[in-house]
């Protein structure tokens, strides 16, 4: 039996307008081409799950349960559009507690694959920073960097890491779908070693 793939995501500046620390439910704003790309991922088979690091937590500038409250904003919103999260990580740590959670460490990745059963080997890593392409690079997925959110200006330092730079996420779903087409079965990312 194959197992299902998944898209993993970025949540600020990926899904949503990055809005600085967002911890208002009320805020939760889509990014153009989200719900479109995000369903095109879906009616692909894919899975959706998304990864964020939520530093405001350990800073202490918002909760756990904020942070809940914006991801089931979200996920209704989604949900209204016929989009489906299949689950949302996210590493409350502030980056001086060196946890193995936060982006680019590969532990919400990590998590996400044995819960979700996928292989990180054989899924895709989209998101707006150097982080989110890293991930993607240390786990063996393929990295796409949309220039959404902090994307455009995150576009240099990417290159080289990401495998992919696109516009948003229905350009994002537009690679998944032309990589998915070449090769029926598994995907051989293009940076994977012969
Ligand atoms: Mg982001
Ligand atoms: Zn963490």
């Amino acid at each position: 039996m194959s197992k299902r793939r998944f898209v993993l995501l970025d949540r600020d500046g990926t899904v949503i307008v990055d809005k600085h620390y967002l911890h208002d439910p009320e805020l939760v704003e889509l990014l153009p081409g989200a719900v479109s790309g995000l369903r095109r991922m879906q009616d692909m088979g894919f899975g959706l799950a998304l990864l964020t690091n939520q530093s405001g937590v350990g800073r202490g500038y918002f909760s756990e349960n904020d942070v809940h409250a914006v991801n089931n904003r979200l996920l209704a919103m989604l949900a209204e559009q016929g989009v489906t999260i299949d689950a949302v990580y996210h590493c409350p740590h502030a980056p001086e507690e060196q946890c193995r959670c936060r982006k680019p460490e590969p532990g919400m990745m990590m998590q996400a694959a044995g819960e979700l059963g996928f292989d990180p080997f054989d899924c895709f890593m989209v998101g707006d920073k150097l982080v989110d392409v890293q991930l993607g690079r240390n786990t063996g997925a393929v990295s796409i960097l949309v220039r959404t959110g902090k994307g455009a200006e995150e576009e240099s330092r990417c290159k080289g890491v990401a495998d992919f730079v696109v516009d948003d996420l229905a350009q994002a779903a537009e690679i998944i779908a032309s990589l998915k087409d070449k090769q029926a079965g598994r995907l051989d990312s293009p940076k994977r070693p012969q």
